[in-house]
This record gives structure tokens, sequence and C-alpha cells, in this order.
């Protein structure tokens, strides 16, 4: 068996690793990283992406904090027209290649196993990793920590077990097989059923009716309605800054009056920062999914949507679902959108981010996943001792309803608040490009832009209304604990 050493082994070379590992080897300039990872390249699950996946938030915000995305524009046509661009899944993954090959790798002090599996650490101190191909296993000496970017547990159409039974002769594919559907002009489905009402079923949709689908050849599975955030308020730069200053506002002044999450969140989208595809239906699911309004329009076409449940079974021209069973036409193409993405629920085991010997990576500000982990690194190379650093990183949930979402937003409130107390750590987040916000505050401010006044008064009535949102904030954590 190999041995080998390294100060930092992150076991994931996902977004969220290589955001960690990023910010670590500025900031640090003594580490040495290794990473190991299943995948054959960077990216983790972008790697197994529909091939019309893209991100749902701007690419200016994404990724890790030195690098930007070439894809910084504003769109100039389609859905997302007039907002900043966002990058496909393709140009993801070659973003986070670029990242390890011309970034990490020629630094010198970065190691990367593609293919090969972390299973665990001996008594000794040493983790042992295995080549997923030869099957050789090799034991690495971790002088600082063990960083476990794999909290997340992404889940994707394309690699996860299918919660519903298929009977007979029945047409069922990933949303990543629709692409290929003109190398098969003689046999196209009569009907689509697109089964799942998370993002993936929503860009399904869309991608379907842009293709051409008529909108009435589709039946749409969705077990419950989604608050969605409008993307009009998360745009990061100065044209856009009034808009994002606003909503986080809102947000606090709604907190003041709402009963709970379900009300905080009827009241943001009756002012219309949160959107819904459906007005007459009340959502009972927010999993942070950002959409544009162009969207919801295209959306909006498809009338035949299914409410009974879950799907429990497909079969030519059949399906059952927990309620009712429904027919379609015999020739229907069934497309799985049933992936979870991440597990929302409550998690059984909890950590510390910083626990000794281990760092756990999870959202700081929920769900900015790759800033909490790029903040994490941050105060890694910063800060002595775990008590510290735990003190600036609470642990967010990945909330799943409305009722729970307020938990959320306070503990992001708490975190950010806390960081607003370290000058230095304020200074990177005002120059890091992951930040929605700060950059152009601190261009505002260098000019002397008169704008800046009113955002002044935006600090004082979030600071004012925190008390509320600390009070929905733990009832809400009551809920997420107890569902
Ligand atoms: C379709 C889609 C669109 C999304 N869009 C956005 C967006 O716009 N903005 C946003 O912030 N988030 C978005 N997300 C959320 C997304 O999950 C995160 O952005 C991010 O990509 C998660 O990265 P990760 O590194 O945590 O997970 P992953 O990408 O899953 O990476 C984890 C890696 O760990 C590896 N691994 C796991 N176990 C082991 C082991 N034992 N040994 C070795 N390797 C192991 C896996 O192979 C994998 O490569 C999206 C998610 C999906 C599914």
């Amino acid at each position: 068996m190999s041995q080998l050493e390294t100060d930092y082994l992150i076991v994931g070379a996902g977004a969220v690793g290589l955001a960690f590992a990023d910010t670590l080897i500025d900031e640090d300039p003594d580490c040495h990283i290794t990473f190991v990872d299943k995948h054959a390249k960077p990216g983790g699950h972008w790697n197994d992406a529909y091939g019309f996946v893209s991100l749902h938030q701007p690419s200016a915000t994404y990724g890790v904090n030195s690098m930007a995305f070439p894809s910084e524009h504003i769109d100039t046509h389609g859905p997302n027209k007039g907002l900043h661009a966002l990058a496909s899944g393709t140009e993801v993954l070659a973003y986070f290649e670029k990242v390890m090959n011309m970034k990490l790798l020629p630094s010198g002090r970065v190691a990367y196993y593609p293919l090969s599996e972390f299973t665990g650490r001996d008594e000794a101190g040493f983790a042992h990793f295995k080549s997923i191909l030869s099957g050789t296993e090799t034991a690495i000496k971790v002088r600082r920590k063990l960083v476990d970017a794999t909290f997340y547990q992404t889940s994707v159409p394309s690699t996860h077990k299918r919660p519903f039974a298929e009977i007979g002769d029945v047409r069922v594919a990933p949303p990543g097989d629709l692409p290929q559907l003109w190398k098969s002009p003689n046999d196209l489905p009569e009907h689509y059923a697109i089964l799942g009402a998370g993002k993936t079923a929503m860009d399904t949709a869309v991608w379907l009716i842009r293709a051409g689908v008529d909108p009435d050849h589709i039946s749409w599975v969705r077990p419950r309605e989604s608050w969605l955030w409008n993307r009009d308020y998360v745009q990061p730069g100065e044209d856009f800054i009034e808009d994002a200053m606003e909503l986080q506002v809102a947000i606090m002044e709604q907190a003041s009056e709402a009963q709970d999450g379900a009300d905080l969140m009827r009241r943001l989208a009756a002012k219309g920062y949160y959107l819904r595809i459906d007005e007459d239906v009340e959502p009972e699911m927010f999993h942070f999914a950002i959409i544009s309004r162009g969207e919801i329009e295209i959306l909006r076409k498809i009338k035949n949507v299914i409410r009974a449940g879950h799907v429990l079974s497909v079969e030519p021209g059949k399906m059952v679902l927990e309620q009712k069973q429904v027919d379609l036409p015999q020739n229907t193409l069934f497309v799985d959108c049933t992936a979870s993405a991440v597990p929302f629920e409550a998690r059984g085991k909890k950590a510390p981010v910083f626990d000794g010997d281990t760092i756990t990576l999870q959202p700081l500000l929920v769900p900015l996943v790759v800033y909490s982990a790029a903040v994490a690194a941050w105060l890694e190379a910063h800060y002595d001792d775990d008590d510290k650093r735990n003190a600036m990183a609470a642990p967010g949930p990945l909330t799943d309803t409305p009722a729970t979402f307020p938990y959320a937003q306070f503990i992001t409130m708490m975190n950010r608040g806390a960081w607003s107390q370290d000058k230095e750590l304020s200074a990177w987040m005002q120059s890091s490009r992951l930040d929605l916000v700060g950059p152009t505050l601190k261009k505002m401010a260098a000019e002397g832009n008169p704008k800046l006044a009113k955002f002044a008064d935006s600090r004082q009535i979030m600071m004012d209304n925190m008390p509320h949102l600390i009070k929905l904030g733990v009832a809400a954590k009551a809920i997420h604990e107890n569902t």
C-alpha cells in the first residue's frame, strides 16, 4: 500500500470542496491539500447533470472566489433576458476543470485523486482511499484536517434510484435523454408526463415547450407546489443593488408582522419577491429554487397538472398515484424528475463545522453553499481555535417548507451579523465575487455614491427587526426538527 502525506484531505471535488480549497490556498500560504473524489473529473454532480441544465443563480456569484466565469454577461434573449447569465452545465464543468487545472494543481500545493473512493480513517490517524478502477489502496497521513465536502449528498435523475415501479414495456427516461429524441423521428412519444415538482421538472417543462412540444401534450405531476425566488432580486452589480437590498429589508420588515413562515412567504410573494406557478394554489414547499418571470410564463402554459400525491407506478397508458389512477395516451414518455437534489429534511447526525481534526462543510448562508465553503476556509486560515471558528459558523438548515424557512433565514442573518464584527473578514467579503452585494457597495463607497445613504437606513431597519426574525426562526426550528 502506498503512503502519502498532506495537511488537508478534502473528500469531494465538487463545487463545495473546490470553493473551500481555492480560498484556503489563497489565505494560508503554507498548506498542502489533497482531493479524493469518485468522479473522473472535478465538479461533482455536474458531471451527471442533464444536458440542458444550467445554474439557477447568476454565474457571476457562483463557483470559487478567485476565478470568474466566462459567462458573466447580461442575457439578451430567452426567458432570462435582462438578467445576469446562468452558466450551462457544460460551462460549469469546464469552469471547475479550469479551477483544478489552471489554479489549484499549478500551485504545486494540491494533489488530486479522481476515480478514488475515500474509505475511512484508521486508529493510527491515516485516512484511506481506493482507486475505483484498479482497486489499489492508498494510506494518507493527514497532518491537519480531514474536510468532508460530501454533506449535501446531491442526488440527480441520472444516478438516483427511481421511487416508483415501472410495469411492462413503459417508456421512462431521465431529462438528460430528451435532447436525444431527434435521433428517433419515427418513434417520438405521443405525450409526455413530467414526474416531480422541483427545479429539474421546471427546467424539463421549459425545455420541452421551447423545443416545440404542444403544452397540451404534457401532463405534469406536482405533489406539492413550490414558492420560488424571483431572480430579479438576486442579481449582483450596481444596476441591481437597490433590488437586492430591497429584498433583504423586506424579509426583515415582513418578519415583524408575520405570524409564521407560511405567512411571511405569502407577504413577500404579495410584493413580488417570491413567485409561484399557480396563483390559486398555496405552496407547501420551498427549496430555494430561483426562477425568472419569463420561465413562470412558459410553465403556466401546461394545464394538465396532476395533484394526487406521489407516483407509485407507471405503465403504458396509465399511472398510479397515491390518491388516484390517471389514464394517459398509450405512447407516453414518463420523464423522471423525482431526484431530491439535496436532502432538505433535518439531519439526525449533526456535527459542528469545525470539530478537532474534521471539518464538515455545511451551509452558513442558506442556500449559498459555495460561498459558505469559502468563508469556512477563511475562518480555518485566520482563527486559531475551533470555539472561535464555530462561534462564527453556525450550521444552517436546508429547510423544506415555508413553515421552516425562517429558521434558515435566522441562521443566515446570525452568521452575517457575527462576520460583520470582524474587520478583516468584512474586508474580504467586500472583495469576494461570491458576495451578492459586497463588491458593489465597496465600489459605491469608493466613488462616494449618494445612494449609499439609503442603504444605511436599510441596515438600521434590519437590525431593528432582528428580534422578530429570531422569534419566527426559533419556532420554525422546532417545526423543522420535529417533522
Ligand atoms: C440541477 C442542479 C442545479 C443547481 N444549481 C445551483 C445553483 O444555481 N446555485 C447553487 O448554489 N446551487 C445549485 N445547486 C446545488 C448544488 O448541489 C451545489 O451548487 C453544488 O454543486 C453542490 O456541490 P457539492 O460539492 O456539495 O456536491 P457534489 O457535486 O455532489 O460533490 C460531492 C463530491 O463528493 C464525491 N464523494 C462523495 N462521497 C465520496 C467518497 N466516499 N469518496 C470520494 N468521493 C466522494 C462525489 O463523487 C462528488 O463528486 C444545484 C443542484 C442541482 C442538482
